[in-house]
């Protein structure tokens, strides 16, 4: 196919003409499809419905009654089993309820309000900074503008965040707190963190004490394929650098089991973990036990839970492969679009022309289909290249992704095409 960029000012007017009365009839076909969010379908949680056919579920392995209050940090299966997924001893984890999410949240306001292990709380500085490398994912962005923390942009590179630029602010300013980071199948862009990047993150020499990586294993075993990315263990490599307590890994069953009834965790050392539970243990006088061991005894173990992410593996790869052919096949050659070929997690991420997603997302919608608010994967919704579009495969059928992938594929031609006649 010949590149856009090398046709006419008259056959990019020839083709802008056909592709507006194609986008006319779209729009008569009155399409209301979404593409907007990474959830799972009904495929998908229905693969763990037999845990409702769990009912023996009274007692934890300790003796704990599940029924009753207690046990701030979880019940021991389910920290071992946490422990076995993210890889780290169960004695460094802390299993919650549903969200993973919802312990960020937890995590910053409590810095915000309490400080870390002894230090000054947020809310007492003047300035509090966080690095986010983006594309990333919304809610992170969302969580720390939500408390006024200043938002830093750091470019995603293939081997993960630009390394040069999260050492110079983290080793020079003792404003910067934080940073967040999807280290496997990141989103939206569905790559995974070189061990160089891992290693690089570990060697940090914060200038603030309070420094902390969170690091969002949100994808850590969600594989499409046997060619699975692998990451470092950013745990493994602190403590070769002595920097054990600079780490906080989080993650949930919310894509294994029940986005809406699944458990969570945060991992992290000895120290950060007994200076949570403290605070854990005056916010809540014990989470759902039930639904902890409801988990264990269906999945068991690691093993268990491989096993059943291949099932979902099964339902996912075809809806990636559905989309991402009908984009190598319609838009491959014409120089107007790259995208991401995951070999995991949730996303593919689509870049446009500079200056056409906000274009695309808004023909897209206005066509009945909705992708994610163009910018949303950058800090403030800002994408200084307004050029990432995600595309989130998951909840809609192979059908329904052709006919959503189609329009995006047309509203791509007919930004793109409008803005080349404009710059021709
Ligand atoms: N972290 C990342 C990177 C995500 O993409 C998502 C959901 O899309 C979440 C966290 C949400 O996790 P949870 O459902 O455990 O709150």
């Amino acid at each position: 196919m010949k590149s856009y960029k090398e046709l006419s000012k008259a056959e990019l007017i020839t083709i802008r003409d056909e592709l507006e009365v194609n986008y006319a009839k779209v729009i008569k076909r009155g399409l209301s499809l979404d593409m907007s969010r990474g959830k799972p379908s009904k495929e998908q949680l229905d693969l763990s419905n037999d845990m409702f056919k769990i009912n023996d579920l009274s007692y934890a392995e300790d003796g704990t009654d599940c029924r009753n209050y207690g046990g701030s940090s979880g019940i021991p299966e389910a920290r071992r089993l946490m422990g076995e997924v993210m890889d780290v001893p169960a004695e460094n984890v802390i299993v919650s309820g549903n969200s993973s999410l919802n312990i960020m949240y937890d995590t910053i306001s409590r810095t915000m309000t309490h400080g870390i292990m002894g230090l000054k709380p947020w809310c007492r500085l003047e300035k509090i900074k966080f690095l986010c490398p983006a594309p990333g994912y919304d809610r992170h962005f969302a969580i720390t503008e939500h408390f006024g923390i200043e938002l830093i942009y750091v470019p995603m590179k293939d081997s993960g965040p630009d390394m040069d630029i999260v050492e110079k602010y983290v080793n020079n300013d003792a404003h910067v707190k934080g940073i967040w980071c999807t280290p496997k199948y990141s989103n939206p862009l569905g790559l995974s963190y070189s061990d160089e990047t891992v290693k690089r993150f570990a060697a940090l020499k914060p200038m603030a004490e309070d420094f902390r990586i969170y690091w969002d294993d949100a994808y850590l075993i969600h594989h499409l394929y046997d060619d699975k990315d692998t990451v470092l263990d950013i745990f493994s490599e602190c403590k070769k650098t002595g920097n054990q307590d600079m780490v906080l890994k989080f993650c949930s069953f919310s894509k294994i089991s029940f986005a809406g009834a699944s458990i969570s965790a945060i991992a992290a050392s000895k120290a950060n973990i007994d200076y949570i539970l403290n605070s854990i243990s005056i916010q809540t006088i014990g989470p759902d036990k039930l639904n902890m061991l409801r988990h264990v005894k269906f999945f068991k173990n690691l093993a268990g839970v491989s096993a059943h992410m291949k099932k979902h593996a099964e339902i996912l790869r075809p809806k990636f492969e559905a989309v991402l052919n009908v984009l190598n096949k319609e838009l491959n050659g014409l120089g107007i679009a790259a995208w991401t070929n995951p070999k995991g997690g949730y996303f593919i991420s689509f870049e446009t022309l500079p200056g056409c997603a906000k274009d695309v997302v808004s023909l897209c919608n206005h066509a009945g289909v909705i992708m994610t608010k163009a910018g949303a994967t950058f800090p403030y919704g800002i994408d200084p290249n307004d050029s990432n579009i995600r595309i989130a495969p998951s909840f809609l059928s192979v059908e329904e992704l052709s006919i959503a992938t189609d329009l995006l594929i047309l509203c791509v031609k007919l930004s793109s095409v409008k803005k080349l006649i404009n710059e021709a």
